[in-house]
């Protein structure tokens, strides 16, 4: 299937019921205006106006919770995006909203506007970290919301953020196996940032909370996809989206941002392949050859040639060369010892024994 053709449509705080720690919604999404159904017809032109290829757009609402809206202003909007579906135009509808602004009647409605995709912001199953981080719902609303929304046949995506108030790597890992367990279509993962004007930012001043270190971050982020990757469900974004203000020393004060952080986590975890292919095995010259798709040679290779340097160090090579191949993302081909082996990326990948 082409690649998806996403028009954003950022519906910023706009009634939202809460106040989680770690959120300006208005700063996340750069907008502080309330969005009108004109504001909508000229987002959607705009992008048609873009995209070379016409096929496989969707419409998705980001920030806030769109299901808290006022509901005239919900059917509104969609009104003006279900024209545009029925006309074949665009061919998916996405929201996001919080686990605690679903029941039957909010589902009618999507339903009825043709809406596709429910995101949840879940962020984490543990009791503690939720309330700590005032998220105004508790775990088993979670789970009812997510169970409703496969009922009703929607796609389903999960929010995951590590690094709350009170989280460790085990309640991060303990919420991955529980989304497993609710089997969404994919999953995001959020490593925290301490952004301008929330409470989590003067907690951290106040000494209260302390943010990941990206290394943290990483760390982190590599142990709960590994356990997304083993059980088969895409993860199809990690760090939040760096705009023009979502930057260190813009709206992100601190705490574990990167621009590639999803190249990072996915360094660290092929370098963990390699170390478990080879294990006990020698390269007895010295000299690797590794073929892989593009995204797997740019994340073997690291940020400044870190994770080469990684890998060169761990496994005694004199020499690692780097290849492209067009073998797709899920293999390796390993040349070492006169040999050339096709490894399954999977076979490879072993949980924390938190996990296990
Ligand atoms: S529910 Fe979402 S939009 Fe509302 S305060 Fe929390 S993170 Fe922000």
């Amino acid at each position: 299937m082409s690649k998806k053709n996403i028009i954003p449509i950022f519906v910023p705080h706009l009634g939202c019921p809460n106040d989680c720690v770690f959120c300006n919604q208005k700063k996340i999404t750069a907008v502080s205006t309330n969005v009108s159904t004109e504001d909508v017809y000229s987002i959607i032109e705009e992008y048609l106006g873009y995209f070379k290829d016409k096929k496989n757009i969707e419409v998705a609402f980001y920030g806030g919770s769109f299901t808290a809206i006022d509901q005239n202003i919900q059917r509104e909007l969609l009104t003006v995006i279900k024209e545009y579906k029925k006309k074949k135009i665009i061919s998916e509808i996405r929201i996001s909203t919080r686990p605690d602004c679903i029941d039957n009647e909010v589902l009618d409605i999507l339903k009825f506007y043709l809406v596709d995709t429910i995101e949840l912001g879940v962020q984490s199953l543990d009791e503690n970290v939720l309330n700590r981080s005032n998220r105004g719902h508790d775990s088993s609303c979670v789970y009812r919301a997510s169970k409703l929304i496969k009922e009703y046949g929607f796609n389903l995506g999960l929010q995951q953020m590590l690094g709350l108030p009170g989280d460790t790597l085990e309640k991060s890992l303990y919420t991955a196996r529980e989304f497993i367990k609710i089997d969404p279509d994919f999953v995001r993962i959020y490593p925290t940032l301490v952004i301008k004007e929330t409470q989590l930012l003067k907690d951290l001043e106040n000494g209260l909370y302390s943010a990941l270190t990206l290394e943290e971050a990483v760390n982190m982020s590599k142990e709960v996809l590994k356990v997304y990757i083993i059980n088969n469900i895409p993860v199809i974004r990690i760090g939040l989206q760096p705009t023009d203000n979502i930057q260190l020393n813009k709206d992100v004060v601190t705490g574990p941002f990167h621009p590639s952080i999803r190249q990072l986590v996915e360094g660290e975890i092929l370098f963990e392949v390699l170390k478990n292919y080879f294990n006990d095995l020698k390269v007895e010259d010295g000299v690797l050859s590794i073929f892989a798709s593009g995204k797997n040679i740019s994340s073997l290779s690291g940020q400044k040639g870190t994770i080469k340097r990684k890998i060169t160090d761990a496994l005694n090579l004199k020499r690692l060369k780097l290849r492209e191949k067009n073998i797709g993302n899920e293999n390796l081909i390993l040349n070492y010892n006169n040999l050339e082996k096709e490894i399954k990326i999977l076979d490879f990948i072993t949980l924390e024994r938190t996990c296990i």
